[in-house]
Formats: structure tokens, C-alpha cells, sequence
């Protein structure tokens, strides 16, 4: 299957499918990836152990010259100390202007070696090869950036890729944890433009938690097909894209308070996405949202409520430090029905206490 990311000359095809890795020499040339320019391949250490080296043999027997880069796993290599180390391969690396960056790993890898993409040289090409569940939604949208200690995602671009290649038999590997937190971006994309998708996602939970190839790429392919279409329409976030972050205003806050780690990224938005739920029956949509909600996420393996210690007080003060918090406004995305969202700026705050509260284990 083939998803194309519309976006003028920017555009670019997301192909996502069993055994694509061995056939990457033949992309690279149809992309006009030159032979004649060094790639670097930027991945990390766990995943490095299951496919760089089957990648540089691929990409060798292509004729690519390549280095890589392997980094620690985890979020504490999207910072600036580690992308300095980065741009050290690429320049002992010599890549030059006509040269590759490969992101071969999930969205850490990905923000990352994308971020050094964006600003090496003013900006180089750049391939992502997603390898979990939750870079169907990083590769989609040119995102990229690395974090500051005192904010996620602070130091960025945009920068799209020439092409994802997205090979489903490099998700086998992944850990069930990671799983599922991907599963929580992609049933995302089902709440907020397409019900049937959702509830799609409700239906084959156990084929995508077991990681069955036919269900993953039809879900993978809509999960990106949705993002693209609301990326297309609006690249640089003025507006629309903003839905993407249904459950992301509580659940950035959740992850900033438990302390990254604690929870992952797709957990934590999952119990941004039931609280959203609430907030919508509290605002008089119909209770079945929540309802139907919660037996989706509870399916798919995901938390709906958070642990007791985590402080109101506390995840209040990080909504209100997220950069989602607009011209002080408290931004929520809230669902109007299983399928779609709007976006509403004034909720009063003692709602919005109310409903962290009852997020909280065992508060009903
Ligand atoms: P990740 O890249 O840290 O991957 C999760 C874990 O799985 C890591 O330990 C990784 O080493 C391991 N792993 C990856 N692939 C594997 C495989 N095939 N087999 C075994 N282990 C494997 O995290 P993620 O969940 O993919 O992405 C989270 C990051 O993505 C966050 O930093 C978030 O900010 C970013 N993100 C970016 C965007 C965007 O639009 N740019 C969107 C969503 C998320
Ligand atoms: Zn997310």
C-alpha cells in the first residue's frame, strides 16, 4: 500500500508493506537518492541490534556509501548534546549537500535524525524507515526537533521526508508496551475524522496487538492516510491540525508530572483521550462518547485513568505551561461523537479540575 503526504512540491509517499527493506536500492534510485553522496543511517541501540546491519549490507549492495550513528535508546536523545554528536558523524561522515539522513528507528529516531536533516548544511534530504507503531503518526507532517530540559519539542523544524519506508516485518521485534502506545495514536486518527476507523480498531484489537500483518497495514495505512489529509490541508498548525492533539493537552501534562518514563507517550494520551471524553458528556454531548471510548482504548491495552499520586495542582500547572496554552487560553480537542472533534477554547477551569479528579484511580 502507498499513502501520499499532498503537499505541492513538498509531497512525498509513505509505502507500507511486508519485505519492503530489500527492495530500498531499488527506492533509493527511483527517489534519486545520488550514489555519489555519503548517507548516514541515525538509529539506536535497540533497535540497531535487529536491522543496521542488514540495512548497511542492503544499501551497500546498492552502491551507497553509508555511516551510521547509533544513539541510546529513549527520549533523552532527542537533545541538543546528542545531535551535536550527530552532526560530528555527518561531517567526519563528509556528507555533503546531495547527501541522505535515514532515520531508521521509531519517532525519537526519527525527530532526531530529521531535526540534524533539516539544519545540516541548511537542510539535507531525509528517509525515515519507521520501525514502531506510533511513527505512523511522527513520520507523517515534517515535524522534527530535538527537546530543551525545560521543554519537549522546543527546538524544531519543519522538514518533510522524501519517502517513508515503512517495512511491517520490523515491527515484529517490538515490545507489547510499545505496541500498544502506538495503537493509542492510531485509534486517534479514527476519533477524530473517522468512526468506522475507530471502531474498525475496537474490532481487530487482538489482531493488531499480535502484530498480524493484514490488520497492521490496513490500520497503519488509514492512521497515516488520516494524518496526511489533515496535514495537507493545513502544513504549518494554524488551525486545523490542532485536532491532532485530542488527549494530548491532559496527557503531555500527565507525562510531564509522572516524570517521562512512568508513562509512555501513547499511554499517557490515551488517558488524555478518555478525559476528553468527560469533558465532552460535561458539556453535554452525548454520554455514549465516553462509553465507547473507554471500551476502545480498554481493548487496545491502554490506561483510561492515571495513577493516584499524580497531583490536579500539578498536571493543572503543566497544562498551563504546554505551548498547546494559547494566548492563555486552555486549548482542549474535544469529541462531538465518535469520529469527530472540535476545537474549544474557554472551559472553565473548575471543569476541567473536576475532570482530572475523576481521571484519578478509583475517582468516579
Ligand atoms: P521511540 O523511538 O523511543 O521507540 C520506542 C522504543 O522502542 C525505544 O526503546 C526503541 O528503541 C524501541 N524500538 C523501536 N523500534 C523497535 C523495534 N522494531 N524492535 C524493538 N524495539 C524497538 O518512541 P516512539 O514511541 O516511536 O516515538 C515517540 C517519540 O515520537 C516522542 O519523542 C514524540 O515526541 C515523537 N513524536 C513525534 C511526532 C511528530 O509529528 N514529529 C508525532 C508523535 C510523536
Ligand atoms: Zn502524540
Amino acid at each position: 500500500r502507498t499513502v501520499n503526504v499532498d503537499l505541492g512540491e513538498r509531497s512525498y509517499p509513505i509505502y507500507i508493506g511486508s519485505g519492503l527493506l530489500s527492495h530500498i536500492g531499488q527506492y533509493f534510485k527511483d527517489h534519486g537518492i545520488s550514489l555519489n553522496s555519503p548517507l548516514m543511517i541515525v538509529t539506536d541501540d535497540h533497535v540497531a541490534p535487529h536491522y543496521l546491519t542488514l540495512l548497511e549490507k542492503l544499501l551497500l549492495e546498492a552502491g551507497y556509501d553509508t555511516v551510521s550513528k547509533v544513539v541510546k535508546a529513549g527520549e533523552t536523545s532527542k537533545s541538543l548534546s546528542v545531535l551535536e554528536e550527530v552532526m560530528t558523524t555527518a561531517i567526519e561522515g563528509k556528507l555533503d549537500r546531495n547527501s541522505t539522513v535515514i532515520a531508521l528507528g521509531g519517532g525519537v529516531v526519527g525527530d532526531l535524525a530529521g531535526f540534524a536533516a533539516a539544519t545540516y548544511m541548511r537542510g539535507i534530504k531525509f528517509v525515515q524507515i519507521p520501525t514502531t507503531i506510533l511513527a505512523h503518526d511522527s513520520s507523517v507532517g515534517g515535524k522534527v526537533a530535538v527537546n530543551h530540559p525545560l521543554a519537549k519539542n522546543m527546538i524544531g523544524a519543519f522538514h518533510q521526508p522524501e519517502m517513508v519506508l515503512y517495512d511491517l516485518d520490523t515491527l515484529q521485534t517490538l515490545p507489547p508496551r510499545d505496541v500498544a502506545s502506538g495503537l493509542s495514536e492510531m485509534v486517534k486518527h479514527g476519533l477524530i475524522r473517522d468512526g468506522d476507523f475507530a471502531r474498525w480498531c475496537r474490532e481487530h484489537a487482538s489482531e493488531l496487538l499480535a502484530l498480524d500483518p493484514e490488520a497492521l497495514e490496513y490500520g497503519l495505512a488509514l492512521g497515516c492516510s488520516i494524518k496526511a489529509d489533515v496535514v495537507s490541508r493545513d502544513e504549518r498548525e494554524n488551525d486545523l491540525r490542532a485536532i491532532l492533539n485530542l488527549g494530548h493537552t491532559i496527557g503531555h501534562a500527565i507525562e510531564a508530572v509522572a516524570g517521562y518514563g512512568e508513562y509512555m507517550h501513547g499511554e499517557a494520551i490515551a488517558i488524555g483521550m478518555a478525559g476528553s471524553a468527560r469533558l465532552a458528556v460535561r458539556l453535554g454531548r452525548d454520554a455514549s462518547i465516553y462509553d465507547e471510548t473507554v471500551s476502545m482504548l480498554q481493548s487496545l491495552r491502554l490506561p483510561v485513568t492515571m495513577s493516584s499520586h499524580l497531583s490536579t495542582d500539578d498536571i493543572m500547572d503543566a497544562m498551563k505551561h504546554d505551548k498547546k496554552f494559547r494566548e492563555g487560553h486552555m486549548l482542549f480537542i474535544i469529541p462531538d461523537s465518535i469520529g469527530s472533534v472540535s476545537i474549544v477554547k474557554d472551559i472553565p477551569e473548575q471543569l476541567v479540575r473536576e475532570t482530572i479528579d475523576q481521571l484519578r484511580e478509583g475517582g468516579e
